[in-house]
């Protein structure tokens, strides 16, 4: 089996003729943290959108486990398991921690965010789904947040929810745009930590950082 994970090709993408992404390649191997690194404007963010679908390139492709899926949507690519997250964190704050981690959740049947929403889910899924929530938070310290709503969280604490959300997805590659820009040291290092921590459960992680 292949190591390589995510592989970028001679990828490219332009705004009004300027290259953000000019004839990128990247292979990430399986359980490997790679940092994409450069100055403002390099383009990191918009390599992120190509790779998680929320931009299609120019030119060049895209590969997960050696599957095509460089016109793939967002929703398509997250199933498969690549998840991200924003630097603008959108996380939903009007609803409680808890119910963030368990909205990123992939249902099992696909009926998705609304159905979610809805109630849809049968009593089974959802005491299964609560215990994975549960224990991501506990993973990233928030265990005793998890009734607070996400808009009165401290913004480290909505990094780590959002790296909960992104575990939640349940993708074995995570995708993090600037996890700890902004934060307090001391949760720069607790993230750090928990980055560290991810190759050894399985995940592959990517990420942003402009702080060597
Ligand atoms: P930062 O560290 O500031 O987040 P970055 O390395 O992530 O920067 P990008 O956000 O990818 O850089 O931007 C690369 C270039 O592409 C910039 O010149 C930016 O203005 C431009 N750009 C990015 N997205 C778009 C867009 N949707 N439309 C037009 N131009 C864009």
């Amino acid at each position: 089996m292949s190591q390589i994970i995510l592989e970028c090709r001679s990828l490219t993408k332009a705004f009004d003729g300027i290259r953000a992404v000019d004839n990128v390649w990247l292979a990430v191997e399986r359980q490997q943290i790679v940092a994409i690194i450069g100055p403002n404007g390099a383009g990191k963010t918009t390599l992120f959108n190509l790779c998680t679908g929320f931009l299609r390139p120019d030119s060049g492709f895209i590969r997960f486990k050696g599957q095509d899926i460089t016109r793939f949507a967002p929703n398509q690519i997250t199933l498969l398991g690549i998840a991200r997250t924003f630097q603008d964190l959108r996380l939903i704050r009007q609803m409680t921690v808890l119910e963030n981690v368990l909205l990123a959740i992939p249902h099992q049947a696909g009926e998705g965010f609304w159905g979610a929403i809805a109630g849809r889910r049968s009593a089974r899924e959802e005491r299964t789904n609560h215990k994975q929530a549960m224990e991501w938070l506990k993973f990233v310290g928030l265990e005793n947040k998890v009734s607070d709503l996400a808009g009165a969280l401290s913004y480290g604490q909505q990094k780590l929810l959002g790296l909960a959300c992104c575990l939640a997805t349940g993708a074995e590659v995570l995708m993090l745009d600037e996890p700890v820009a902004g934060v307090e040291p001391a949760t720069n290092d607790r993230i750090l930590d928990y980055l560290r921590h991810l190759p050894s459960l399985g995940k592959t992680v990517v990420f942003i950082e402009h702080n060597l």
